[in-house]
């Protein structure tokens, strides 16, 4: 058992940040966009979605778990997948601000 918790806690630390997110209990709406969703109501989508992460205190550790797991969908850390995607191909962390 002892050996089960050393395999198991660092998986655990490594998501703890996702407690602390401003966007626990939120509808997954207000992250993930529609397909019909084009245009100016997806950017709009997207903005609102992203002043909620702008004041998230785990914004940082979001982000960088979302660009390392190339996650495809919604905005995590106050960035788009398209943005996501661009950070991922730099060479720097995956913590600079994205507009
Ligand atoms: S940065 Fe945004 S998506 Fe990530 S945990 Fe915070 S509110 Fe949720």
């Amino acid at each position: 058992m002892e050996s089960a918790h050393r395999i198991l806690t660092p998986t655990l630390e490594s998501w703890e940040w996702q407690l602390r997110g401003l966007c626990r209990g939120m509808p997954s709406e207000v992250f993930f966009t529609a397909e019909h969703d084009k245009g100016q109501r997806r950017l709009d989508h997207e903005k609102s979605a992203k002043q909620i992460c702008r004041a998230c205190p785990v914004l940082l550790e979001c982000r960088r778990y979302a660009v390392e797991a190339a996650e495809p969908y919604g905005i995590w850390g106050a960035t788009t997948p398209q943005e996501r995607r661009s950070l991922g191909r730099e060479s720097g962390p995956a913590v600079k601000p994205a507009s």
